[in-house]
Parts: structure tokens; C-alpha cells; sequence
């Protein structure tokens, strides 16, 4: 028998659509009145406007996503067995890693993995978490005890620091330990390549999981290669060419002065010399203008920008941006030259990408070859009732 109530929100007339479809957010605009008298990150059950039970999620009136759904199933309650068994689920998934390879991966990954405004990365024994929302915010003394658990970690650390809780109205915080042990950097393995990660400091949770699938493909265009990598951070994607053969030749390029000292120290963790490859500290549209105007060449170049806007609103001006990018990536391509391009903002759609591809060849009279289209890989499961939520584009192509 069911004895936990929880507060009602109804929605209009005929919105439970897409609801029942899977999909796991309500905009306010949905809701015949928002119950503005729930805390934020408060549970509540969704129910249609004819007074039919739809799901089961929590609510925020500060966000223009007023409710995110945990369940459809009416006998769930959100307890600590709710999220463990989320939590179980979640880890299920991540058995296709084989953790003498490796050993970095995305374990929770928010809608993907039924729970919203939760990411938790495993770096070898360690899990970073960032809560995202109110609602997970509330949840979150819950989490520790099965995350530490079910995965048998050594130590969780919060990496609440991100400026963009504040949209939820909560704070950003220190980084802080949950349980356990966590050091201040780990190795990790990934497809065997070794990288430091710095997990207090480093950027997000410390490394971007989402680009491993990319990386090993990377490998087979970058025998005896000059690679180009903007936006190369700790060097994920300068690593895994650098090994593809002795002859390879790397040049790096970040803004951040941090990473790029990672970037060296990364180099060596794998037994590369950081003499043979470039490291530059350095604004990659500016440092692709004047590569270009010297007639610096490049058979591999990989562009892996931070995303360009966080709204509808900033679109445009992101697509313009994709477009300068890609066409001054193109202009430092020698001609049969391997393009790796890449969009993270959730607003640009695949379609978007291939578009700015095209539009930049056409101006530079040049013609691409699709070769491999991705997205985040499996440990970022893509809710398919959520399109929304497939952020990462990736296109190989080759640019005659
Ligand atoms: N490709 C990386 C992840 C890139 S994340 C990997 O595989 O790990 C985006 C990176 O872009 C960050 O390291 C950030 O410091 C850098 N960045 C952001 N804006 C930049 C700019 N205008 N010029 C150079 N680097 C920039």
C-alpha cells in the first residue's frame, strides 16, 4: 500500500503527451496553475488535467524546467531504495568497460540515467559528483551511502563549484569530500592511454569522458601525422596521436596555462617526449589566424571548443562563431587533410554542425567527406524521448 503524498501539480488539458512518451521535463507553461507554495526541489506528482496520476519528479518555480520526472511508475516513492536501484541500473551499463583499459567513465549521467540533475564520473577509485538542481540538491544526503557502496569506491568528492547552480538558486560551493579518501589528483586508464587528473581544480568533474570514443578514432588518421589540437585541455586528443606512431608531430593549443602544463605532464605519464611536440598557451582564434597568414600546414586538425551558448537565444551568434571556427580549422587543413569537429552546445544540432560545414567549404571552394559522425559514447546515455539531452556533435571528415 502506497501511504507517502505527495503535493499535486496538474497539467493543462491534453500536455501529458510527451510525458507518457518518456520525456522528463515540464515547462511552467504546461502547468494549469505552478504550485508555487513547494520549496524548491520539492516532490510532487504530476497528474493530467483529467485528474489521472502521469508522474513523479520535483519542482522548482525558479527555472523555466518547473518539474523534472524521476518516475511514471505511481508505486515508486523516492527514497534511498529509489536512487540505489537507479544507482544499480546506472552501473549495470558501465560493465562494458573492462577496467584494465578502462578505468575513467561517466557512471551517472542525469536524464540519461533516470536521475535528473545528478553526474557522477569515476576516475579509477574515486566518484565526482555535481548536483545540478534543487531537486537532486535535496536528495543528496540519500546518495552517498549507495553510490559508496554499490561501486565500492575509496572516496566521493562534490564538485558543486559550478557557477550555473545559481539558476536553481543555490550556491556554488568548495569542492568538498562526501566520504571516503580522495586525493588530490588520480591516474586513470583510458583504451590504456594514462592521464592525470586534477579533481579539486581540473575543469567540470576533472576530464572530459564524453570525447574517449573520438580519441581512439583519432589514432588511425594520426600515423605519421602533423595534428593540429585546439582547445586541447589536459591533451586527450595530442596523447592518443602522439602514440599512434613514432613520426607523429602534436601541437597543442589551450587558453589555460594549467592545462596545457597538464597536457606536458600527460606526455610523459605515457613515455612521450614533450620535445618532439608543441605546447602553446594561447587563444585558438587568434593562434589559427596567424597559422593560417604564415602558411603553417596541418594533415589532422581537431576542434573541440567549450560550448558557444547556454540558450535559444544565443544561437545565432554561436553558429557564426562554428562557422569562423571551422572555416579558419579548414584554412590551416592541407588539402585531403582529416577535420575532427566538434559542438557541446546543446542548441546546435547535428544538423547545424554538418550546415556550418558546408557553408564553410562552399566560401573556401573546398568539398568534405563525411567519414564518422558521433555523439558522447555509451557511459552518456541519450534518453530517446529526450533529443534534447544528446549534446555532443562530432563529425570526421576528410576536406579536399
Ligand atoms: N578536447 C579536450 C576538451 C576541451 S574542453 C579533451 O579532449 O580533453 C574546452 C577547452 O577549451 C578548455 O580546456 C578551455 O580552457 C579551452 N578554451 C576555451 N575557450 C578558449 C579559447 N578561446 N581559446 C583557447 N582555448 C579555449
Amino acid at each position: 500500500m502506497q501511504l507517502t503524498h505527495y503535493p499535486t501539480a496538474s497539467l493543462k488539458p491534453r500536455r501529458e503527451e510527451s510525458l507518457l512518451g518518456g520525456h522528463a521535463w515540464i515547462f511552467s507553461g504546461a502547468l494549469q496553475q505552478p504550485p508555487h507554495w513547494i520549496e524548491a526541489g520539492g516532490l510532487v506528482d504530476v497528474k493530467s488535467a483529467t485528474g489521472q496520476f502521469v508522474a513523479r519528479g520535483y519542482y522548482n518555480s525558479q527555472t523555466d524546467i518547473a518539474i523534472r520526472i524521476l518516475t511514471h511508475d505511481p508505486s515508486e516513492i523516492i527514497d534511498a531504495a529509489f536512487l540505489r536501484s537507479r544507482i544499480r541500473r546506472a552501473i549495470e551499463l558501465r560493465r562494458v568497460f573492462d577496467p584494465a583499459h578502462t578505468n575513467a567513465y561517466r557512471l551517472i549521467h542525469s536524464d540519461g540515467d533516470g536521475l535528473p540533475g545528478l553526474v557522477v564520473d569515476r576516475y579509477a577509485d574515486i566518484l565526482v559528483a555535481q548536483v545540478q538542481t534543487a531537486g537532486m540538491d535535496r536528495l543528496r544526503p540519500l546518495l552517498i551511502e549507495p553510490l559508496m557502496q554499490e561501486t565500492g569506491a575509496q572516496g566521493l568528492l562534490w564538485r558543486n563549484d559550478s557557477q550555473a547552480r545559481r539558476r536553481e538558486g543555490l550556491q556554488p560551493e568548495e569542492p568538498a569530500i562526501a566520504a571516503g579518501d580522495v586525493p588530490h589528483e588520480v591516474t586513470i586508464r583510458e583504451n590504456d592511454v594514462q592521464f592525470h587528473v586534477d579533481l579539486w581544480q581540473g575543469q567540470e568533474t576533472g576530464f572530459f569522458l564524453d570525447q574517449r570514443d573520438k580519441r581512439a578514432s583519432l589514432r588511425k588518421y594520426a600515423v605519421g601525422k602533423r595534428v593540429l589540437n585546439c582547445f586541447s585541455y589536459t591533451g586527450g586528443f595530442s596523447v592518443y596521436a602522439a602514440l599512434a606512431s613514432p613520426e607523429t608531430r602534436t601541437t597543442s593549443v589551450d587558453v589555460s596555462a594549467p592545462a596545457i602544463e597538464a597536457a606536458r605532464q600527460n606526455f610523459t605519464l605515457n613515455a612521450l617526449s614533450s620535445d618532439n611536440h608543441e605546447f602553446h598557451i594561447a587563444e585558438v582564434f587568434e593562434h589559427l589566424e596567424t597559422a593560417r597568414d604564415s602558411e603553417e600546414r596541418f594533415d589532422v586538425v581537431v576542434l573541440d571548443p567549450p560550448a558557444f551558448a547556454k540558450s535559444q537565444g544565443a544561437r545565432n551568434q554561436a553558429l557564426k562563431a562554428y562557422r569562423r571556427l571551422n572555416t579558419l580549422g579548414m584554412q590551416v587543413l592541407r588539402p585531403g587533410g582529416i577535420l575532427l569537429t566538434c559542438s557541446c552546445t546543446g542548441v546546435v544540432g547535428m544538423d547545424d554542425l554538418t550546415g556550418v560545414l558546408s557553408l564553410s567549404a562552399q566560401h573556401l571552394k573546398r568539398s568534405v567527406q563525411v567519414l564518422e559522425t558521433y555523439t558522447h559514447g555509451v557511459d552518456h546515455p541519450i534518453n530517446l524521448a529526450m533529443p534534447e539531452t544528446a549534446y555532443l556533435k562530432a563529425i570526421f571528415c576528410r576536406v579536399l
